[in-house]
This record gives C-alpha cells, structure tokens and sequence, in this order.
C-alpha cells in the first residue's frame, strides 16, 4: 500500500532530525524554522527509514498515511 507523508507546519519547530534520518525526504528551510518535504509519496523500499523519521520528531509534526 503507498504511502504519503502528511506534515503539520503549525508543529515543525525546525530541529531537523527527520531530514538527518531521511535526507531525500526532508530539509529544513533557510531560515531554520519549518522543514520542507522533498517527497511527498513514499518509495516502498523507504518506508522504513521514512517511518523512522517521523517517529524521531520530537514534535509529533509527521506521519505517514495511506494514499
Ligand atoms: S523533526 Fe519534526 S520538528 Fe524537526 S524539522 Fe522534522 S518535522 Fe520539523
């Protein structure tokens, strides 16, 4: 089943764990303070390591959905 990652902006604080667990995915933006999804589906073969990373936030500010 895909998967998509669904971002809650008014929680993203810019600490950038997600991006240091899945750089393909996430960047924080210039000025630090809210990250940028590079990718909005997940590859299958990422799931894992996308996962990961939004279980990293401290903030709860990602999560993976079914498409
Ligand atoms: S880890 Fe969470 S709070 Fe930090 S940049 Fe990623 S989504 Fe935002």
């Amino acid at each position: 089943m895909a998967k998509k990652i669904v971002l809650d902006q008014a929680k993203c604080t810019g600490l950038g764990i997600c991006e240091s667990l899945s750089p393909a995915y996430f960047e924080v933006n210039e000025d630090g303070d809210m990250v940028q999804l590079l990718q909005i589906e997940v590859a299958e073969g990422d799931l894992q390591e996308v996962q990961e990373a939004c279980d990293g936030c401290p903030n709860e500010a990602i999560r993976l959905e079914e498409v």
